[in-house]
This record gives C-alpha cells, sequence and structure tokens, in this order.
C-alpha cells in the first residue's frame, strides 16, 4: 500500500463525459480520460484491505489492491503484468464493466467513495498497448484442436486461454465479424470497435484463427452431425459453445405487428454496421431521425437505445418500466453483498429523456396506415405475494397515450435451451447462464477453458 492517508486526503475523482453539447453529435467515446497524475493519485486510495472485498466480488477475481498500488508507484508495465493473469480483455471491461469490485469496494460502504477501479483498469489496459507492454506469444502447440462457436467475450477467452495453453483454437461466428454484443450490442459511443480490432489482430498474431459467416447448427453438433453448414467444424477434439443469448424478449401486446416497433437489437446492431461502413436501403433502415422515440424497458439495453436515438436526432424520447422507479444512492431492501438496485442515470440519460415508472403497455395504436403512432400504457401496483417470491402486479386502471412515431422494445433476453451435447462440448458465458454481463461471460470462457485442458488430461 503506498500511501496510507490517501483515501482520507484523496476525494474519488471520475474522469467524467465529454459535455452533452459535443457528444451528441457524433458516436465517440463519451468517457474522458484523467491526466497520469490524477489517476496514479486515484489508484493511490487503494486501501490494499486485508480482506479485499473488491477482489471477492469481481467475477475474474482481478486483484484490484495489487495493480492499484504499482500503478500509485507508476509501475504501469508491472500493473498491466498482474492484471493480465486474471483478465484477458480489461480493455474491455475498462470501458462497459458495472464494476462489481466498487460496489464491493470497502471505501464504498464507508464513505460512499469507491476506488476508481474500472478506470484505472482502463488506463492500465490502454498504456500497456501504447507503451508496448502488450506483446505477442507463441505457445507450444500440443497437438489438440478446439472449434469456438461464437466470437462474443466468452468465446474470445476461452480461445485466448485455451491458444495459451497450446490448443489450436478456430472461433466460427455467423457474423461478419469477431466481438458478439460487444461489437453488434454496445454502441460505440460506449465501446469503439477498434479497441475490439486491436485486441482480434493480437489473437489472430498468436495463432488464433477467426471464420466468419460461419453460421453453425447447434442441434446437428449435438446430433455428431458434420454435415451441411456443420461440415467446417468437423475434425476438432473439443468444442466451445459460447453462443450467447439469440433470442430477445418480445411484448406480445395487440398491434405488436404494426410497422415502426423494432427489438433493442435491431436498432442498436444496425446502427453499429451502419458506422462500420455498412449500407442499408432507406425501407430496411431503422432510425430515430426526427421521430418521437419510446423505449420500452428500463435498463442498460434501453439507455443504449436512447443515446443512439439522441445521435440519429430523435425529436423526443421516453422510456417506460414496468417496475417502481428505484431509490437514489442507497437502498435498504438490497444491502450488500447484494447488487444494491439503486436509480442509475447512464450518459445516455443525461442527454436528455423523459423516464417513467410503474407502466405497463396495453396496446399499440395503428396510425391508420399500419405504423405505429403511440401506445396505451396503464399504471401498475405491485403487491406483495403472500406466498412469498415476486410480487404480484394489479393494473391501477389509470390509463393513457405516449405518442410515438419510433418503439424500441428493450426487455431482455431468453435462457437459450441448450441441447444434450456430447461430452467434448462445453458452454460458455450467457449460452450457459442467460443473458449477463461481459465480466462474467470472460470469467466463463477462462472457466471452460481449463475444464477443456483437465478433460484432455484425465
Ligand atoms: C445492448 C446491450 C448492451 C450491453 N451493455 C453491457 C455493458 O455495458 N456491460 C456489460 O458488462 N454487459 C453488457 N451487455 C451484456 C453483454 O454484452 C453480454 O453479457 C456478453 O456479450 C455475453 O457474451 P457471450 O460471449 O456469452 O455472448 P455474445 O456476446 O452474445 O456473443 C455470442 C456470439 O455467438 C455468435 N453466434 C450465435 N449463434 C451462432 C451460431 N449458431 N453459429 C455461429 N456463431 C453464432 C454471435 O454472432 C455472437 O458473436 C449488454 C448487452 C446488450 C444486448
Ligand atoms: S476494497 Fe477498495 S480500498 Fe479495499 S483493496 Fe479493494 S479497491 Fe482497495
Amino acid at each position: 500500500m503506498g500511501n496510507p492517508k490517501a483515501f482520507l486526503t484523496v476525494p474519488r475523482k471520475e474522469a467524467g463525459y465529454r459535455p452533452v453539447h459535443d457528444r451528441i453529435h457524433d458516436f465517440g467515446e463519451v468517457e474522458q480520460t484523467l491526466n497520469t497524475k490524477d489517476r496514479q493519485e486515484q489508484a493511490s486510495r487503494c486501501m490494499d484491505c486485508g480482506v479485499p472485498f473488491c477482489h471477492w466480488a469481481c467475477p475474474l477475481g482481478n486483484r484490484d489492491p495489487e495493480w492499484n498500488d504499482a500503478l500509485y508507484h507508476g509501475e504501469w508495465e508491472k500493473a498491466y503484468k498482474i492484471l493480465k493473469k486474471t483478465n484477458d480483455f480489461p480493455e474491455f471491461t475498462g470501458r462497459i464493466c458495472p464494476a462489481l469490485c466498487e460496489k464491493s469496494c470497502i471505501l464504498y460502504h464507508t464513505t460512499g467513495e469507491a476506488v476508481t477501479n474500472r478506470e484505472n483498469e482502463c488506463a492500465i489496459a490502454e498504456r500497456a498497448f501504447l507503451e508496448g507492454y502488450v506483446t505477442i506469444e507463441h505457445p507450444e502447440r500440443n497437438g489438440k484442436k478446439v472449434a469456438v462457436i461464437g466470437g462474443g467475450p466468452a468465446g474470445l477467452a476461452a480461445a485466448n486461454q485455451l491458444n495459451y495453453k497450446g490448443y489450436e483454437v478456430t472461433v466460427f461466428d455467423k457474423n461478419e465479424a469477431a466481438g458478439g454484443l460487444l461489437r453488434y450490442g454496445i454502441p460505440n459511443f460506449k465501446l469503439n470497435k477498434k479497441i475490439i480490432d486491436r485486441r482480434i489482430n493480437v489473437m489472430e498474431q498468436e495463432g488464433v484463427k477467426f471464420v466468419y459467416n460461419a453460421s453453425i447448427s447447434l442441434e446437428k453438433l449435438a446430433a455428431k452431425d458434420f454435415t451441411g453448414e456443420n461440415e467446417i467444424i468437423q475434425g476438432f477434439d473439443a468444442y466451445v459453445v459460447s453462443t450467447g443469448t439469440p433470442e430477445a424478449r418480445d411484448l406480445k401486446a395487440p398491434g405488436r405487428e404494426l410497422k415502426g416497433i423494432h427489438l433493442a437489437l435491431e436498432l442498436l446492431g444496425q446502427q453499429n454496421r451502419v458506422l462500420a461502413g455498412m449500407e442499408f436501403s432507406k425501407e430496411d433502415r431503422v432510425t430515430a431521425k426526427g421521430k418521437k422515440v419510446l423505449v420500452i424497458g428500463g435498463g442498460d439495453t434501453g439507455s443504449d437505445c436512447i443515446g443512439t436515438s439522441h445521435r440519429q436526432g430523435a425529436k423526443s424520447v421516453t422510456q417506460i418500466e414496468i417496475m417502481p422507479k428505484p431509490p437514489v444512492g442507497h437502498n435498504d431492501s438490497t444491502p450488500w453483498p447484494n447488487w444494491p438496485v439503486i436509480l442509475k442515470t447512464t450518459s445516455s440519460h443525461e442527454e436528455g429523456c423523459d423516464r417513467r415508472w410503474l407502466l405497463n403497455t396495453n396496446r399499440f395504436i395503428d396510425n391508420g396506415k399500419g405504423h405505429v403512432k403511440g401506445v396505451e400504457v396503464e399504471g401498475v401496483i405491485w403487491e406483495p405475494n403472500p406466498e412469498g417470491g415476486r410480487p404480484i402486479m394489479k393494473l391501477d386502471g389509470n390509463k393513457e397515450i405516449i405518442e410515438a412515431d419510433i418503439v424500441f422494445l428493450a426487455m431482455g433476453f431468453i435462457k437459450p435451451q441448450q441441447p444434450q451435447f456430447p461430452e467434448n462440448v462445453f458452454i460458455a458465458g450467457d449460452a450457459a447462464s442467460g443473458a449477463s454481463l461481459v465480466v462474467r461471460a470472460i470469467a466463463s470462457g477462462r472457466k471452460i477453458s481449463e475444464q477443456i485442458d483437465a478433460y484432455f488430461k484425465k
């Protein structure tokens, strides 16, 4: 621990976002960076706790106190080496992780000001690329071949770790590039796609192969059928299924068939593709330009729809949520170590949005030409369930119309039912757990790589 009193004298300082008027017109990353002195000062706040709850809370087991100490002392290469041991992609999590470590940080619980672990992590990763600490490794091959199906963070982490263990790894993805939801879900203003390209480039140089536009049938894999689209995955010694949660939760209210109602990823995936240079016809283009936008779903995906709509030039944006508005700052009903359910105001919310809670969507309203022009919503009351478990929802009879020219459904994803696979097939990431977080996907990919290694060594 470098500075034993820093947590008393140095306040938490976040780099913050670019000003709204500056960022709202482009898809560049909104988050800024601190200068080196401030960054090291932030790292100095870490108290090197005897029982570091940050480390315990991180699905990767990141050793925050150790790399914070190295960072404080300006030992950037050492900090990166410690970080790399537990996290394959700190440049991703450093940008978009909700930082479970910070919600467990002792300073968060005592002063409300956690160590800026996420930003510190990002700074270390970026310095590592800048200064050349990210070196290319050429592991000795062990003669075994593994196919990774799905190149999101789980598949990439599994591929990376297996490659380091000596396996010959090929990643197959149905998309035209790797990254999964990092690339075709999370907007560029949160994660610039060059960050993904840079890492894929390192992995390729280290020997991982990538095959794109390759949609693999999991049913056929389960049946050991290597015909048709599965011909290209024949002959591998083991398989990782890291195909995520492809099915979004839909809203089956009357009028759902109207034009102008889209699943969130139809907007987000297409916008990221447009920014990558892909072209779409006017009919196929999903855009909020000049429109009144309604986002149904109050979570992070909904928030990403808001930020994207602003950048496309929306006239207005409203977000509705069926659950109650969470309290600000602290929630007695979700004490640590639970995840604190508190009001989250993202950079996208800051850019302007009417946020409303406790509203159910009754029906979508036709403009007379088969296009949505609004949504009928009704207030809800949540009553305690006498049998315990999830509270019971009741409609309160207060109906109103929210005008909308375009609606985005951001209500989560359905956990996939996987078939019974042969014993050399391993499931990782959201495909195994249901929709989760990037950090958990990376952790799952790493764990699967160990299981595969153990499978061959048993
Ligand atoms: C809009 C949005 C924003 C999010 N923001 C955040 C955030 O800020 N922070 C955070 O931590 N998490 C966030 N998440 C969650 C996070 O992105 C996921 O938990 C994570 O990407 C899961 O990783 P994965 O590798 O398991 O699956 P995915 O990222 O979904 O990757 C699955 C991959 O498998 C491929 N695939 C699927 N089926 C096949 C097939 N049959 N054949 C070949 N390839 C196939 C897909 O093309 C895809 O590339 C967000 C999710 C969404 C939708
Ligand atoms: S809990 Fe907070 S202060 Fe303690 S070691 Fe972890 S990051 Fe540092």
